[in-house]
């Protein structure tokens, strides 16, 4: 068997989500698929970290006082010692908060630029005249215009769900100083997916390997037609756009979340002597990455979409893997309405954690959404666990005891 090189990635959580077992699937999946490449003779490289960027952690930071960075490093911990405790065997569970991950991103974004894959457009945006500010996302809210909630968010109402659009919010108001938001015109980057478009889709064409799920979704997504992505945002906590006169921008959550796999190999690679472009220029190696659902455009469009605008040699995802949402008794996981189980609860239950292990894995949602149910993790336990492998283990050491007096023979061939 020929020894390859096999790059696995799973989402990057998001920083400041202490992570449910729907989550935990997601590391958990890559992780077993890790542990079975590492039997053969390939090299593997297991990379996952924490999406540390976005409107969230300005915000959580400005309620709680601490600066952006702190909370990061708070919440970081958390995740680590969360999947640490569920076994999962990252070569590496690193952070986008690093320089390498600041210079990486800058780097594809000033290539992408220079091959005339970005283009800037003015925006209309909600502005709060006191601060002085543009208001991203979370730093506005004011009433749902579909369902007349007082406290809608500037990207999401939480009683109805539907996405909002900032403008759209009724007597919108800015969050930091309580005063009324007013509407502005700012100036934006585009990452331009309608010129990217037919080499995106004659790479998809040729994914024969995919899920018929994952090529049929993508290829939808560019038959419908591409739209201009903006790669920018008001903020302060983030990538800066390297460029003059782009002072008060980040770059958007999504377009360097990606960019983190990348990043957090080069993290792992100055730690350990080995050098990150051995994983990510080399087309012989093969990169596999698992995700949710929700996840799959951004790993099979935005992400191809970036490394194709700057055209620097890197390798596209080979295989991915995708799951449905695992719900828990009956709805979503809600850590404001303290639905389901979260990794600190589970640490807590002193539940053994090769069955935690066991059971959301035979559990993971492949082809619909999957239930969690304490009934049911009690009846596969019971029954699968004690009940058959139990009793295998049971009676073959009877018998080892009994007629090999306790000590397992040699086999011949
Ligand atoms: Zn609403
Ligand atoms: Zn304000």
């Amino acid at each position: 068997m020929t020894k390859k090189k096999i790059l696995i990635t799973c989402a990057l959580p998001y920083v400041n989500n202490i992570p449910h077992l729907g989550n935990i699937i997601q590391v958990l999946s890559a992780d077993v698929f890790a542990r079975y490449q590492r039997h053969t003779p390939n090299e593997v490289l297991y990379v996952c970290g924490t999406d540390e960027h976005g409107t969230t952690t300005e915000s959580i930071a400005l309620k709680e006082g601490l600066s952006p960075q702190e909370i990061c490093d708070k919440y970081y911990k958390k995740h680590k010692e969360i999947y640490e405790w569920f076994n999962i065997s990252f070569d590496y569970f690193g952070r986008t908060s690093t320089h390498y991950h600041h210079e990486i991103t800058q780097d594809l974004f000033l290539k992408a630029y220079n091959n005339g894959y970005i283009f800037e457009k003015d925006l209309e945006q909600t502005y709060c005249p006191k601060c002085e500010k543009f208001l991203a996302d979370r730093f506005v809210e004011g009433t749902c215009p579909h369902c007349g909630s007082a406290n809608a968010r500037g990207d999401q109402c939480e009683d109805c769900s539907k996405v909002l659009d900032a403008k759209e919010l009724i007597d919108p108001c800015c969050t930091i100083c309580g005063s009324a938001a007013t509407i502005r015109t700012s100036r934006h980057l585009f990452l331009d997916l309608p010129k990217l478009s037919d080499k995106l889709e004659s790479w998809i064409e040729g994914k024969r390997n995919w899920s018929a799920n994952a090529r049929n979704f993508s290829l939808g997504w560019i038959h419908e037609g591409l739209e201009p992505r903006c790669i920018t945002r008001d903020l302060q906590w983030g990538v800066k756009v390297p460029l003059e006169g782009w002072d008060n921008k980040v770059f958007y959550v999504w377009f360097d979340a990606c960019i983190g796999y990348i990043s957090i190999t080069a993290d792992y690679a100055a730690h350990t002597n080995d050098d990150w472009k051995r994983w990510w220029k080399d087309p012989d190696v093969d990169l596999y990455q698992f995700m949710g659902k929700d996840n799959v455009p951004f790993h099979t469009i935005m992400f191809p979409a970036t490394l194709m605008a700057a055209d620097d040699g890197y390798i596209l995802v080979h295989q991915l893997s995708s799951t449905e949402y695992l719900n828990y008794e009956g709805g979503a996981f809600s850590k404001s309405r303290g639905r389901g189980i979260f990794g600190n609860d589970v640490i807590d239950t002193s539940i053994p954690v090769d069955v935690w292990r066991y059971y959301i894995y035979i559990n993971r949602p492949e082809k619909s959404d999957v239930d969690f149910t304490w009934e049911d993790f009690q009846k596969r336990n019971n029954e699968e666990l004690v009940g058959n492998l139990g009793n295998f283990i049971y009676r073959a050491l009877t018998f080892v005891n009994k007629y090999y007096d306790g000590v397992v023979p040699d086999v011949d061939d």
